[in-house]
């Protein structure tokens, strides 16, 4: 039996029996266990409802979720937002966009109705001026006041100079997040769980997952990219980005979030030099 590590985050498709672990993150299908279900099962352990299928998307599944954090990765049809609007304000709603060539459009819509963003950077980048559009208006906008993530978290953490990269924004750190399939297969995330890449089954003991080659070659990300020498090593952000974005696809075109992080870059210095001067302010005042 695995008994998991009481700090991990397990997302999981299935109503698994999950020992140990901190928090799970249950993947709602239309065509599975109705949500409501898994706060029955997973009770306090429950962290996050992450609905798959637009399908899901209709009062009678939102309501019961009342008060639980909800993420929708099927992009919704926008229309039906606006009259879900009493369910969708009883939750703690993330809505999870492609790169797609409506993602200004669609981010400007939701974020105007107080509902937080989230990027996929794992999905390609169909326009990459309008990608670019939305870190502008992540940064320049003054009536925005719900975070657009990655790009929220990235900012927020560089100054700290906290080792926080998109591993952890998209919920792949090693030794914190994992996934367990359907089939009991246990991998980093949905995403190398689709790639072919596990780590063992539910049932294999702790020890035996954390002991398996895969598992400690992860837990060191940039350390292997030094060491096989791929072409993250020459990337001037490595951090923010720690490699994830070609993490299994190493021949992916990353231009457009190397853009991106550029001015995440550039932003960064002027924030830490406006805090400067506020505090160089506060101490004469
Ligand atoms: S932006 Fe691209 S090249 Fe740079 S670290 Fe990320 S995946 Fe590697």
């Amino acid at each position: 039996m695995t008994e998991f590590p009481p700090g991990t985050t397990i997302r999981v498709s299935s109503l698994h029996d999950i020992h140990g672990a901190g928090r799970i993150t249950f993947m709602a299908t239309a065509g599975g266990p109705e949500p409501a279900r898994a706060i029955e099962h997973f009770g306090e352990q429950l962290w996050s409802v992450d609905l798959m299928d637009a399908d899901l998307m209709e009062a009678g599944v939102l309501e019961p979720l009342a008060r639980h954090r909800v993420r929708f990765l099927s992009p919704p049809d926008l229309g039906r937002v606006s009259g879900l609007a009493p369910a969708l304000r009883s939750l703690r709603p993330v809505f999870v966009l492609a790169a797609d060539r409506q993602v200004f459009t669609n981010t400007r819509f939701l974020t105007s109705l107080a509902l937080p963003v989230h990027i996929d950077p794992d999905t390609p980048v169909d326009d990459a001026a309008e990608l670019a559009r939305v870190l502008d208006y992540y940064l320049r906008d003054a009536l925005l006041h719900v975070p657009i993530e990655p790009f929220h978290s990235l900012l927020r953490t560089r100054p700290l100079r906290r080792p926080f990269d998109l591993w952890d924004t998209e919920y792949e750190r090693a030794g914190v997040h994992l996934h367990v399939a359907d089939d009991g297969a246990i991998a980093f995330s949905p995403a190398w769980h689709r790639a072919g890449s596990t780590l063992g089954t539910l049932g294999d003991s702790w020890s035996t997952i954390a002991a398996s080659p895969a598992y400690r070659a992860h837990l060191d990300v940039t350390g292997r990219i030094f060491a096989e020498r791929r072409a993250c090593m020459f990337c001037p952000h490595l951090q923010p980005c720690g490699g994830f974005l070609k993490r299994i696809r190493p021949e992916r075109d990353c231009d457009a979030w190397l853009a991106l992080f550029g001015t995440l870059g550039a932003e960064t210095g002027r924030a830490r030099q406006l805090l400067r001067q506020y505090y160089a302010t506060a101490g004469t005042a």
